[in-house]
């Protein structure tokens, strides 16, 4: 409630505000049969237009409290039933109009982040997909390079995982992954992002890590797997990745090369027997920073 305020918040409070003092002064000055305080709807709507759950919250409150203020300080000298009941009126007005703009806009929030979700996350196992990767390390490059930070690429495809789904269905298989995707997010930094980049393989970026790092996290990731027993209904699984990593170096500055560069050390290391990381880059070379 209490966070800065955005984009048009402030335009919208400073103008429900001066709004709200036009109308209390205006009402003020009227006689009670004149239902000026309706106008106070205004200053919602306002909240409204901003999309801010906040300012409508704020917004009916205070015509509320306008409203009751006006009642106390000009009481209706002439027909105080009608003042009275033009009071009602308007609270009732400011209080369904408040509550109906408010669910609205909580409604339509949810709405928007379902949507973003859907974008952005694999329905399995609830990651980035490869489209917010992509994505991310373009931004996270383009920061490396202007910087000279460190920057590394993994990617991690489990070992012959078909040979998992040909024994015990595609359903062991689906929760298997669902399981190495909480194992790989448990291991990484908060700062990487992890993503399902396609059936069985994850790319992990991690920003500021330069090779060294980036071998140690993998070869993290790589011993939790093969560590764990992964049980799924009465069998016991044990799952092993291979893991292709690369920095960013003058030769592989830019998103396909780093990610050539990760894709060609996978492939080694599947060469080489799996369950093991590779990264092809000579260690002098292995990042601009280093
Ligand atoms: P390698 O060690 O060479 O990577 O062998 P592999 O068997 O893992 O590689 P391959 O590319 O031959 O097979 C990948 C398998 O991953 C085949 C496919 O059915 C499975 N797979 C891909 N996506 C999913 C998924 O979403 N769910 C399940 N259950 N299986 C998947
Ligand atoms: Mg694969
Ligand atoms: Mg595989």
């Amino acid at each position: 409630m209490f966070k800065k305020l955005q984009g048009r918040e402030l335009p919208a409070l400073l103008a429900g505000l001066i709004l709200s003092a036009a109308i209390f002064w205006f009402s003020l000055s009227q006689p009670p049969e004149v239902a000026t305080n309706i106008a106070f709807v205004t200053t919602i709507i306002i909240g409204l237009l901003a999309h801010s759950c906040r300012l409508v919250v704020s917004f009916t409150f205070l015509s509320i409290l306008l409203i009751l203020s006006g009642a106390i300080i000009a009481p209706g000298d002439t027909g105080d039933l009608l003042a009275t009941t033009n009071n009602m009126l308007a609270l009732f007005i400011m209080a369904s109009v408040g509550g109906t703009c408010y669910l609205a806009l909580n409604e339509q929030d949810r709405l928007n982040q379902q949507l973003r979700e859907a974008a952005e996350r694999d329905p399995l196992t609830r990651l980035y997909n490869r489209r917010v990767m992509m994505k991310q390390l373009g931004i996270n490059l383009a920061q490396a390079v202007r910087y000279r930070h460190p920057l590394a690429v993994m990617i991690l495809d489990v070992d012959n995982f078909k040979n998992v789904n040909d024994e015990y269905g595609h359903m062991v298989g689906d929760e298997i992954l669902r399981v190495l995707s909480n194992i790989c997010s448990r291991a990484v930094r908060e700062a990487d992002i992890l993503c399902r980049y396609g059936g069985e393989e994850f790319a992990i970026l991690c920003p500021h890590t330069d090779r060294a790092g980036a071998l140690v996290a993998a070869e993290r990731i790589r011993r939790d797997i093969a560590d764990q027993h992964i049980i799924v209904g009465k069998d016991s699984h044990r799952i092993t990745v291979s893991i292709g990593v690369a920095t960013l170096s003058p030769e592989h500055g830019t998103e396909e090369t780093l990610l050539k560069i990760a894709d060609d050390g996978l492939y080694e290391a599947k060469r080489k027997g799996r369950n093991q990381v590779v990264c092809l880059q000579p260690t002098e070379k292995a990042s601009l920073a280093g």
